[in-house]
């Protein structure tokens, strides 16, 4: 296809907003899905993403759509719709998929109104000079409010309300006239046909049978089958087995030109030889010079993972093994816990992208795993000017620090202006630092925010949502480093340290934190043929205690001798309780009392 008549696009939306709903009506009408073969959010492949609603990784579908070119004659386009993972762990993957495109739906409820989310795909999208489609969608909702989200649109990209299309995902009115919106407003691509090949990667993706699918946007040459092609980051060169577009399955093609999106099949057998950013060229003719933004993927929070069944260690470990092959973003080594046995430390880019892996493994893997509490990554200088990087709060070392520096995150909270009281509230008290607050409209305000990635991590979302009713919505950013006044907590139990529930806390909190696990442990671990003591300590200094008293465990005395069944049956209840408990010096603690410590209340 000839470039002046593709146009390539993405839909950019809050979560919930109606994103995959409005995709789906796009491949009816474009009949590249049939309405017999419609399931809901066809383009969510993952199960998961199907059953939380949440779009994890970005997929391109090519839609035919007539239109007519600048001299009026009826021509048919090329469509290219790249859809974007929504949440904030993803924002590398979402700028990536922008970059692929020259234009943005930008999607808003009209019964919402504009969400954090909202803008920080809306930011990225400027940033990439994507030409901005304004639509308010589920207008068929009586609780619509499209005039007045219309001025709101309008107030923030510029421009006059009327210009903000009205469609409904659901019923489909609309979606034609946007389909030729597309069409009319946004550029053609340009590039050039006669250079070397330059193509970005935006998603790379495992398939069992096929090894990864790359997908791909060309800005200049050519790509065509059976070629060499040359990863530009890593240097290495692939043979091109297959090459073509989606719509919306698979179908080959012979070769991807200017401006086209497509994927292309090397064989290679894991997803870090094909990365999210890189550049594509030929290898007998490489470019010069790659395309900008390619970024190593980053982890910013660590948590361990270990198997309740010690014997299912290496089923965990060839099982990360596999989902490595399809995140190139999950990183792990192993690691050994006095109370947990032995597991994985693994880095995640976020909150969200830790719980999508954990549930792969247990859903995918039949794993039972214990997951300790997430923690982010510190940078220790000590007094001797030798420096740590700390990813396990057990390994923060002692004494003669000179430095502790941690990730900050810069947040934007949008919320009705009734709830700025109790949003700074919250924000102060998880150190929070102000920068800039601006009104959407007389009753929606949006905050900025920076904070310690550590106070974002641990529960701020769930508490942000109950102060405001469920009303604001949260999106950060990373944004580098602070010092910081952070001291490790340490749990002894009879003087032993469990290692699982060291955390690195603001000095301020770590009184509240000790109190806390101590008193969480007394309840938990039953009572054993000796006192046990419960301290929590920071370095030598113990900042609280709790006992747990001895008891004789007889079990049996509850049985008056009687009946034998009975006391068999409690006998081996017994027996099964001894496997799962842990010896953390002479006291047993039973595993249960672990799993509910580290969750979080
Ligand atoms: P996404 O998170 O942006 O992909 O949003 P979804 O497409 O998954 O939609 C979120 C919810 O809104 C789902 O329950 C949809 O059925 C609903 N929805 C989406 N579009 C419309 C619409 O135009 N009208 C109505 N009434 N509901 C819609
Ligand atoms: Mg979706």
């Amino acid at each position: 296809t000839p470039p002046d008549l593709i146009r390539n696009f993405c839909i950019i939306a809050h979560i919930d907003h109606g994103k995959s709903t409005l995709a789906d009506r796009m491949l009816q009408l474009t009949g590249v899905v049939d309405a017999r073969a419609m399931r809901a959010q066809y383009l969510d492949r993952m199960d998961i993403e199907r059953e939380r609603g949440i779009t994890i990784k970005s997929q391109a579908v090519r839609m035919p759509w007539a239109g007519r070119d600048a001299a009026g004659t009826e021509t048919t386009y090329a469509l290219n719709m790249i859809d974007t993972p929504g949440h904030v762990d993803f924002t590398y993957e979402v700028s990536r998929s922008l970059a692929a495109c020259e234009g943005a739906v930008l999607l808003v409820d009209a019964a919402q109104g504009i969400e954090a989310q909202t803008l920080a795909n809306l930011y990225l999208a400027m940033e990439n000079d994507l030409t901005i489609i304004p639509v308010l969608n589920k207008i068929d909702l009586p609780a619509a409010q499209p005039e007045k989200y219309a001025d709101e649109l309008a107030r923030l990209i510029g421009g006059d309300p009327e210009d903000c299309l009205r469609v409904s995902g659901k019923t489909g009115e609309g979606v034609e006239a946007l389909l030729d919106t597309i069409v009319e407003k946004l550029p053609a691509p340009t590039g050039d046909p006669a250079a070397p090949a330059r193509a970005m990667i935006f998603d790379s993706v495992y398939d069992t049978y096929r090894g990864v699918v790359t997908y791909v946007r060309v800005i200049d040459g050519n790509l065509n089958p059976r070629e060499r092609i040359l990863m530009m980051s890593t240097k290495a060169t692939h043979e091109l087995l297959e090459i073509g577009v989606i719509s919306p399955e698979p179908v080959p093609s012979k070769g991807l030109g200017v401006g086209e999106v497509g994927y292309l099949i090397t064989g290679v057998k894991d997803v870090r030889q094909s990365r999210v950013g890189d550049t594509v060229t030929n290898a007998s003719r490489p470019a010069s010079a790659a395309l900008g933004g390619y970024r190593d993927p980053k982890p910013m929070v660590f948590s361990g993972l270990y198997p309740i069944d010690g014997s299912d260690y290496p089923v965990l470990r060839d099982a990360l093994d596999k989902l490595k092959l399809n995140d190139a973003a999950l990183v792990y080594e192993p690691e050994t816990s006095a109370a947990l046995g032995f597991g994985f430390r693994c880095g995640f880019l976020g909150l969200l992208h830790l719980e999508i892996v954990r549930e792969r493994l247990e859903r995918e893997f039949n794993l039972d795993l214990i997951s300790t509490q997430p923690n982010v990554v510190y940078d220790v200088t000590l007094d001797d000017g030798s420096q740590v990087h700390v990813t396990n709060p057990s390994e923060f070392p002692d004494g003669k620090i000179a430095e502790v520096r941690e990730p900050v995150v810069r947040a934007t909270i949008l919320a009705p202006s009734e709830f700025i009281g109790a949003i700074m509230e919250l924000c102060q008290s998880r150190r929070g630092t102000l920068r800039g607050m601006d009104y959407l409209s007389e009753d929606r305000v949006e905050m900025r925010y920076t904070l310690p990635l550590a106070e974002i991590v641990f529960d701020f979302f769930d508490q942000l949502k109950s102060r405001t009713r469920g009303y604001a919505s949260l999106d950060y950013e990373p944004d580098g480093d602070q010092a910081a006044d952070l001291v490790k907590v340490d749990i002894l139990l009879q003087g032993e340290q469990v290692d699982a529930f060291s955390a690195i806390v603001h000095k301020d909190k770590a009184y509240s934190y000790g109190v806390m696990m101590a008193g969480k442990l007394k309840d938990l671990i039953p009572r054993q043929q000796f006192e046990v003591p419960i301290q929590a300590a920071i370095g030598a200094r113990i900042i609280a205690r709790e006992n747990i008293r001895a008891i004789r465990k007889d079990v049996l005395a509850k049985c008056y001798g009687g009946d034998i069944s009975r006391k068999r049956k409690l006998l081996e209840k017994q027996k099964e309780g001894k496997k799962r408990m842990k010896m953390v010096g002479r006291v047993e603690v039973p595993q249960e009392a672990f799993i509910a410590a580290l969750s979080s209340e």
